[in-house]
């Protein structure tokens, strides 16, 4: 199997290909991913941007720089992750959406409307919200985390910056 370069040409429309997931890489990433829900339970602030590399991961909130406190973060996350919750994916109408606004934590980025229904990930007890990413089926196998950056990135971007413990 040969990996895509930049150069290669595109596939044709109806061309067959192989296709493989680096489930290491995979792996990696849907731990964080599922980790950032469970810091936005813990970090209660809207959410103006994020990212998600398979070595760390972050989350920006409209909030008062001096209201994080990376041990808390850390230690509140991590006592949330201890609960070794299992993961579900619901889905509710847009009309549904519609009427609970304050499921959507992140100001810029909308859940995408029109296909009639939105996939929420639920983390019974602890979070609820739009998302159509990939999720590990139970939080206990994020394992636990460490802030290790809090950092002022502009006048509604808080930045912190976490990897896997
Ligand atoms: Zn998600």
């Amino acid at each position: 199997m040969s990996l895509p370069v930049a150069s290669a040409p595109r596939p044709e429309v109806g061309e067959t290909l192989d296709l493989a997931i680096e489930w290491d890489r995979r792996y990696a990433l849907m731990r964080l991913h599922t980790a950032l829900h469970v810091m936005s339970c813990i970090v209660t602030a809207p959410v103006t941007g994020g990212n998600i590399a398979p070595d760390k991961a972050r989350l920006d909130f409209d909030i008062d720089i001096q209201l994080l406190d990376a041990q808390k973060i850390e230690q509140g996350t991590n006592e949330l992750i201890a609960r070794a919750v299992p993961t579900e994916t619901v889905w509710i109408t847009d009309e549904e959406l519609d009427a609970r606004p304050e499921l959507v934590k992140t100001m810029s980025v909308q859940p995408p409307r029109g296909a009639g229904r939105v996939r929420l990930l639920k983390i019974p007890g602890i979070d609820l919200q739009p998302c159509g990413g990939t999720h590990v089926a139970n939080i206990g196998e994020i394992g636990g985390i460490r802030v290790i950056r809090i950092r002022n990135e502009g006048k509604r971007n808080k930045r912190v910056e976490i990897v896997l413990a």
